[in-house]
């Protein structure tokens, strides 16, 4: 028999872990289903300095101890990718790779993927030489060149990162200028084996079995100019991964439409982080969200279970 949750919270990211801490303190009984890491995309960000009362942390340590203090509180996790959401009767079935679970309410806080580039070899590159995580991948590179290609706040963490064991990071950027916070601006300048490129368009990447080297072209002065590395960064935003929902909630270019209470079109189901339709896209903002739509799914369930037993 399936099991059934008070709610189900799809994504185990910075949104839906706070979300799981504020419904498990309401004394809500919740499941977080993740498909590939606990903690998000702030799991491999190797300095976050923006959290209130946290002055320096690493994304990882942030993680694991948001993940301890929801583990204490009595949540349930599952590795599991969730691949449909219907609703029965009030009841939202939710299906993953390995399970049915039941529950009176879902909240989706199912964040962002990487975006791809789109070159030929990309693909049959990643993996080897091609990497969208620093964090994850940079080590492989000690005392080699490498090229980073971005131009907002993740590029350039993961540029500063690289420089401490790379010998050359060549960081690459479509356009004339950074789309990033100023301070990271100022560090980049001021970090000398970092060197910073403007106007490239990445036209080849050059490998059969492994990268030997990326070919962009000058978009002023249509000159090409090759780089010959073994490793080659792709840190370029972020696409929505909602498709699977299409049927269930209104999406806008892929992100699930809220109003300020984090409801989404389809009563009882909130949506919650970087997967939302919103500007802002951050930590604070992805606490806020839970915060606001656990408040909100707290008196759902409450509304639901009471007009259940009349
Ligand atoms: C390198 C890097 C550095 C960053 N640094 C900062 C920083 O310093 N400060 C800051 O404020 N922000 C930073 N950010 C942004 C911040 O990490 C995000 O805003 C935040 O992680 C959003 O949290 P989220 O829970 O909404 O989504 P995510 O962190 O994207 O988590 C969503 C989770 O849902 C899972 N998921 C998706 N679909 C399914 C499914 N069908 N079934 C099960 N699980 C699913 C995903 O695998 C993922 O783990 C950084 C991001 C990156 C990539």
């Amino acid at each position: 028999m399936e099991k059934t949750y008070d709610c189900i919270i799809v994504g185990a990211g910075p949104s839906g872990l706070t979300a799981a801490l504020n419904l498990r303190r309401n004394g809500k009984t919740c499941i977080v289903l993740e498909k590939e890491t606990i903690g998000g995309q702030i799991a491999v960000s190797p300095r976050v300095e923006n959290i209130p009362g946290t002055k320096e942390i690493s994304g990882e340590t942030f993680a694991n101890n948001l993940f301890d203090q929801i583990s204490d509180l009595g949540a349930d996790f599952g590795l599991e990718n969730v691949e449909s959401i219907t609703k029965e009767n009030d009841m939202f079935i939710v299906k993953t790779d390995y399970e049915t679970y039941k529950a009176y309410s879902v909240i989706l806080a199912t964040g962002c993927k990487h975006r791809e580039i789109n070159v030929k070899g990309e693909k049959e590159l990643t993996g080897k030489g091609i990497s969208y995580c620093a964090v994850c991948d940079g080590a492989f590179y000690k005392n080699e060149d490498v090229v980073l290609i971005g131009d907002a706040n993740t590029a350039l963490q993961y540029a500063l990162l690289l420089s401490n064991y790379c010998t050359h990071v060549y960081l690459n950027t479509l356009f004339d200028k950074f789309f990033a916070d100023k301070i990271l601006i100022e560090r980049i300048f001021k970090t000398p084996n970092i060197i910073v490129a403007h106007n490239l368009n990445l036209i080849e990447i050059k490998g059969q079995e492994k990268l030997e080297g990326l070919v962009f072209e000058d978009t002023k002065t249509k000159e090409t100019k090759e780089f010959k590395v073994r490793g080659a960064f792709v840190a370029i935003g972020q696409l929505p991964d909602n498709d699977k929902f299409k049927d269930i909630v209104k999406l806008n270019k892929g992100y699930v439409v809220t109003n300020e209470n984090m409801e989404t079109s389809c009563p009882g189901m909130y949506a919650i982080g970087d997967c939302r339709d919103k500007k802002v896209r951050q930590l604070t903002t992805a606490f806020s969200d839970a915060s606001i739509a656990s408040f909100n799914v707290n008196f759902y369930i409450e509304d639901i279970k009471g007009a259940q037993h009349e």
